[in-house]
């Protein structure tokens, strides 16, 4: 039974689910195709009505929804209120803004007419993670469906509960069934149904692993993929920083979901001049958070979403130990029942090391002194990833300079690298390729068909 609801503070098994067998598959795909041979003709407005009902429901079930995050992956229970309404101003935004997005567009032309209309391209397959399990299927699936496209979405399989509620949403809008279909089922299985002719188009968010797998049974299928896989963000803190200010952000670009956030910020590159001030004040705030139940407010850090997780990160550690890095503080299981990983900053970490160049996917920070902004920038493009980073100075000139030489698909200036609605979100390297969000958001899975009177 692979499918399986674990309380990761408790340990406790709430539920279990039966993966699907081969009917029930092809069943859902061909509900998928049927419906999206009506609905690609629908109008913005009708798509718009379904999504803006999604939108009323979670906001409705807000509490419910949070806690139900919460229980299956670990989330702090404000974040995971925050993730649900976060999740809901995407579906308000598609639904609003989309028909703005997808207008046909002119070209300038000698004779006669020609214009590119955005089309949709048929069933498309989500792939998402545990770690955000509202707002990543929103960020795939509003967007699509406002272009025409239908959704088969197979979550990850440690929170079954949170993909059969985002399901049974949508079945209460009296959206027509197979708009989106969840699919429960393990990732081995994903490839396969990507040589199905019916599924024109993949995303997935998570492992390079998984991405790799996806990317090649569709790059064999010849069709489209998008992916957003890890990344190994720097933090890079300049001697003008505001350190009080700049620690503070360390600490939530480091803990935020419990440090299991792609863009969460994972190298802290501080130039030598303010390298010991920023060390000092970001190991006691790293000692003073209060580990414990995610349910509870006061808590500041929660469990790992999984065993595999924390003993991945502990191994890591244990590792870089014995290669001859050096912990500054934590570094151990926590003593608490869950799946608990003490807040960590690692030091002496040099390229040979294998931490030097993995993701650290938990509440671990890997800090580096260097010399000056041109050792920061070297240090920074050392990874094979490229999806976030941030840069901290006062002088906002500078900073954009740093940014514009760091190879990632999102910088920011004086904040960790975070989403919003209307910002497109993604990366470059080994983290992937492709944008989510935004109106770049809405033009991957769109057959840009140029239409030409002559
Ligand atoms: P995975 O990549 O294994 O899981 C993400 C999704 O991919 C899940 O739905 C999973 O399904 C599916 N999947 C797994 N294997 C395949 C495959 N071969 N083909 C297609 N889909 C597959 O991530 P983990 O949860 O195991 O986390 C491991 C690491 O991945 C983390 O430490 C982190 O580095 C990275 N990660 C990055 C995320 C991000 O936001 N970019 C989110 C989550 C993880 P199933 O659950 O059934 O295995």
């Amino acid at each position: 039974m692979s499918i399986q609801s674990i309380n990761p503070y408790t340990l406790e098994k709430l539920k279990s689910f039966e993966e699907m067998n081969e009917s029930e598959i092809e069943k859902a795909i061909a509900k998928a195709d049927e419906t999206y041979q009506k609905w690609k003709f629908t109008s913005f407005e009708e798509r718009a009505k379904v999504l803006n009902k999604v939108a009323s429901i979670i906001k409705e079930k807000k509490s419910e929804l949070s806690k139900l995050i919460t229980l299956e992956m670990g989330k702090l229970i404000s974040q995971a209120e925050y993730e649900i309404d976060y999740a809901v101003s995407i579906f308000e935004y598609y639904a609003k803004n989309a028909k703005d997005f997808l207008a046909d567009e002119s070209l300038k032309v000698e004779i006669g007419e020609a214009f590119i209309r955005k089309s949709p391209i048929g069933v498309l397959l989500g792939v998402e993670p545990w770690n955000f399990p509202f707002y990543q299927v929103a960020r795939f699936a509003a967007p699509n469906i406002m272009i025409g496209n239908t959704i088969l979405l197979k979550h990850a399989s440690n929170v079954p509960q949170c993909a059969q509620a985002i399901e049974d949403i949508f079945k209460e809008t009296n959206a027509p069934e197979g708009l989106y279909t969840n699919l429960f089922l393990s990732g081995s299985k994903v490839s396969k149904l990507i040589d199905d002719k019916r599924i024109q188009g993949a995303s997935l968010t998570g492992s390079e692993k998984a991405g790799a797998s996806l990317a090649e049974a569709a790059g064999k299928n010849i069709k489209k993929s998008v992916l957003e896989l890890g990344g190994s963000d720097p933090f890079i803190v300049l001697e003008d920083a505001d350190i009080d200010r700049a620690t503070d952000l360390a600490i939530y670009g480091r803990t935020v979901n419990n440090g299991q956030s792609c863009v969460a910020s994972k190298r802290f590159i501080v130039v030598e001049k303010v390298a010991d001030e920023f060390l000092s004040k970001f190991k006691a705030k790293m000692s003073a958070l209060k580990l414990g139940d995610p349910m509870d407010k006061e808590t500041q850090l929660g469990p790992l979403s999984s065993e595999d997780a924390l003993e991945t990160i502990l191994k890591q550690v244990e590792k870089a130990v014995s290669q001859g890095a050096k912990i500054e503080v934590g570094g151990k299981k926590a003593d608490l029942k869950g799946n608990f990983m003490e807040a960590t900053i690692i030091s002496n970490i040099t390229p040979e090391m294998d931490l030097y160049k993995e993701e650290l996917f938990g509440p671990v920070a890997s800090f580096y002194k260097v010399k000056n902004e041109e050792e920061a920038i070297k240090l920074a493009n050392a990874t094979d990833f490229g999806l976030g980073g941030s840069v901290f100075s006062k002088n906002i000139e500078r900073a954009k300079n740093v940014a514009n030489q760091i190879d990632s698909g999102m910088v920011f200036i004086n904040h960790p690298t975070k989403s919003s609605t209307d910002m497109p979100f993604g990366g470059t390297k080994r983290s992937g390729y492709g944008r989510e969000l935004s109106a770049l958001g809405i033009d991957e899975f769109v057959n840009k068909k140029l239409i030409r009177v002559i």
